[in-house]
């Protein structure tokens, strides 16, 4: 599918929270506008379609905007932002991406990502949150290590199922394999890892999950789109095809219920280290 891609320039890159968002970091920046992972699995549920202030009502996988200035504007917003964040009695954190992956297939191409992570090298946040669904992380393995020296970095790789497809879906954009050894070799490299079930999908064998989980990364979070999603009860997810498939893989994976299924299940596996919904993405894990 052809891809609506523009190389554009930004006013601003940190972007003060609000909403969910307040309660995890104080700042949110996207490298990018709309994500081309949006046609894979993980798009299908994507909670940032609903959002037409940035989808300007362009279908969800289709654009794609090239902030080319981003580490600039990084480099020039973060202290007058750092002041801002300590008059809010709290530490400078920054979570990178919200609506949008910093590791899609054309960071390859135009490195933006690499560009504010080497910025915030010069500058660190007191805190970093990078999420991502793709292994293609490791290739700022260098900068990830150097950084978790400078500031508290938590890196969320979003593994939502043990299946690699749902029926009548297109297929997941990263192999599951692909990103449990790309939280292995992170976690190796001494920084913290977070699995982020998010949202849940049904796991076939839940055990064996988050065993593996258990033994590639720190923690793992595990947010249902029933509360997540942003809607009363999951609405806006409920008119997309993802309930549908969910339910033929498991009946009742659809039910905030089967979330604190897995919830116990996970908990003997990662003890004092699951996290649930936005408490989870913030950093605080249920008590073991
Ligand atoms: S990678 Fe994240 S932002 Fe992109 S489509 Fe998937 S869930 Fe949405």
């Amino acid at each position: 599918m052809a891809i609506d891609l523009n190389q554009t320039t930004s006013r601003s890159i940190l972007t003060r929270t609000s909403g969910f968002l307040r309660s995890v970091t104080t700042h949110s920046l996207q490298p990018y506008r709309g994500c081309t992972y949006g046609n894979a699995l993980c798009g299908v549920g994507c909670y940032v379609q609903h959002n037409r202030l940035l989808t300007h009502g362009q279908r969800w996988g289709s654009f794609l905007d090239v902030r080319e200035n981003a580490a600039d504007l990084y480099r020039s917003q973060v202290e007058r932002e750092r002041r801002w964040a300590e008059t809010r009695g709290g530490a400078f954190s920054v979570f990178m991406s919200s609506s949008t992956d910093p590791y899609v297939p054309q960071e390859r191409r135009y490195r933006l990502s690499r560009r504010i992570l080497q910025a915030m090298l010069e500058s660190p946040p007191d805190e970093l949150v990078l999420q991502t669904h793709s292994h293609l992380i490791l290739d700022d393995l260098s900068t990830l290590q150097a950084l978790s020296q400078v500031c508290r970095l938590r890196v969320h790789i979003s593994i939502e199922s043990d299946q690699q497809d749902l029926p009548g879906l297109p297929p997941a954009a990263c192999s599951v394999d692909r990103r449990f050894a790309a939280a292995h070799t992170l976690r190796q490299s001494g920084i913290f890892v977070v699995v982020t079930v998010s949202p849940l999908l049904p796991i076939v064998d839940a055990d064996a999950f988050f065993a593996r989980i258990a033994s590639q990364a720190d923690a793992t979070v595990i947010d249902h789109f029933i509360g997540g999603d942003g809607s009363p009860d999951g609405r806006r997810t409920a008119a997309t095809s993802l309930p549908q498939a969910m339910e033929q893989v498991i009946a009742g994976s659809t039910r905030l219920s089967y979330r604190d299924e897995v919830v116990d299940i996970a908990r003997k596996h990662l003890p004092g280290r699951v996290g649930v919904s936005i408490d989870g993405f913030a950093g605080s894990y249920l008590p073991a």
